[in-house]
């Protein structure tokens, strides 16, 4: 979380570092200016402060830690500026900062177990220059952040304020909600491989992550039919909560531009311009964007979200096709998410469905798993069994909420009508976070079913 008024504080910043980077026209690389005198707060001052008044402080290159825990070890507290070290590398990544041009850029963090002793210390301002926070609050390049007992959820709230440290500062972030919000969050979800801080901006597994709870909320607002549309996710109001819901689709959607193959380009032209209050506007009028297109990926990405999604398997070719009007066949490829039978209903058609071949669906210990249309009833997924053919329409449900794939037909032979008019896509039943380990796929026959002459309607009166 962050206030509009530090983002005025600092808005000139961003145009003094464009014009540097611009002067200095280092390919794909900005070079940040050393900052200026007032753009940041003065980290060694506040050091000194916290050593007066006997607080525990760890400190890396960037980052100096403050808090009131005592040191215990195995708690994983004097990983954390080291960890910071190796975050703030992948920020400088992502926005093209060469790190060595901002060689004395720090931050300060202050991680409260109880805010009183901060208080006392001079560094958490009571004179309401920052509002009463929940969970975390960023102002410049120094923090506060209220301790969580779970220490990979004490990770991710210290870099998703380092990030608004950084972009702040850095970026002279000024942004809309969905942005600001949704950027640090997608910047600070990780997972340790041996100790180092790993980027996975889509979870890879749910232990990765504790307590963080993203994917778990979107599918809670999907299930409840109350999930965001990327219209709604662009008018995210600010908060001065921590608001689960609003933040985890504020994720959703920058993973979403971030991340998928049709927006990923643009996004990263837009995030190199001026992060300010216009960049929605920007993103939306800029070259190449189709709202259509994104609002429906977006709808797309929360209905399959799961950990470990992987863009470039699940990314939807939205093709219709063409009117199901005789036998047609397709290949379904197992290691892919919704895919096109090139066939297309009108609402009220009935069609058959056949479907043969087997599927390699991943492993169960050293056994590979097969599947065939019918799928394996060893391991089910989202109530259905792993590998078993859908068919699907893209549709408002029935219980309401934003479009989705509704599922028409299933398995190997299956009679259905269509609920909408539009394309066929098929996949197989799987968690999407697996798709990579999967092989080979189904031969799938689509036939129309005539609908009966109304004279041989059985028992009509003539
Ligand atoms: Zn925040």
């Amino acid at each position: 979380m962050v206030t509009t008024s530090s983002q005025r504080r600092i808005s000139w910043w961003g145009a003094l570092l464009l014009l540097v980077a611009g002067a200095i026209g280092l390919p794909g690389r900005i070079a940040a200016a050393e900052p200026a005198r007032g753009a940041l707060v003065d980290v060694g001052r506040l050091e000194a402060t916290a050593r007066r008044a006997g607080l525990r402080i760890v400190t890396g290159k960037r980052l100096v830690l403050v808090t009131d825990r005592p040191a215990r070890d195995g708690d994983g507290v004097d990983d954390l500026p080291r960890i910071f070290d190796e975050a703030f590398a992948t920020w400088c990544d992502h926005y093209a900062i060469d790190p060595q041009t901002v060689p004395a850029w720090r931050a300060c963090g202050c991680l409260m177990s109880d805010r009183e002793p901060f208080r006392a210390a001079g560094l958490l301002p009571v004179d309401g220059t920052i509002p009463d926070f929940a969970n975390g609050f960023c102002d410049r390049n120094r923090f506060w952040l209220v301790d969580p007992p779970n220490p990979a959820y004490r990770r991710h709230l210290l870099l998703h304020e380092g990030v608004h440290a950084f972009t702040l500062t850095l970026r002279a972030l000024a942004t809309p909600t969905w942005y600001t919000e949704g950027i640090a969050e997608l910047l600070a979800t990780h997972r340790l491989e041996a100790g180092h801080f790993l980027p996975t901006p889509i979870p890879r597994r749910a232990d990765d992550v504790e307590q963080l709870g993203r994917i778990e909320a979107i599918r809670r607002l999907r299930a409840s039919g109350e999930i965001p549309g990327l219209a709604d996710v662009f008018a995210t109001p600010p908060s001065p909560r921590h608001d689960i819901p609003a933040y985890a689709a504020s994720w959703a959607a920058t993973a979403l531009l971030a991340g998928h193959p049709s927006h990923a380009e643009g996004f990263r032209v837009l995030e190199s311009g001026p992060l300010d209050a216009r960049l929605t506007a920007r993103l939306e009028g800029s070259a190449g964007w189709d709202g259509d297109l994104a609002a429906r990926d977006f709808d797309a990405f929360t209905d399959d979200l799961d950990h470990g999604y992987d863009f470039d398997r699940s990314a939807i070719e939205w093709i219709d096709g063409r009117p199901l009007t005789r036998r047609a066949t397709c290949f379904v490829a197992a290691n892919r998410g919704w895919q096109p039978s090139g066939s297309s209903l009108e609402a009220g058609e009935t069609a058959e469905l056949v479907a043969s071949g087997r599927a390699g669906v991943g492993r169960a210990g050293a056994i590979d798993l097969e599947s065939t249309a019918d799928g394996i009833s060893l391991r089910w997924y989202r109530g259905r069994p792993l590998g078993r053919l859908l068919v699907a329409q893209w549709a408002v449900p029935v219980e309401g909420g934003r479009p989705r794939f509704v599922v028409v037909a299933e398995g190997a032979a299956a009679r259905f009508t269509a609920i909408a008019a539009g394309g066929l896509y098929l996949k197989l039943n799987a968690p999407p976070g697996e798709l990579a380990g999967f092989d080979g796929g189904l031969d799938v026959g689509l036939s129309p079913v005539a609908a009966p002459a109304p004279q041989r309607r059985r028992g009509e009166v003539r």
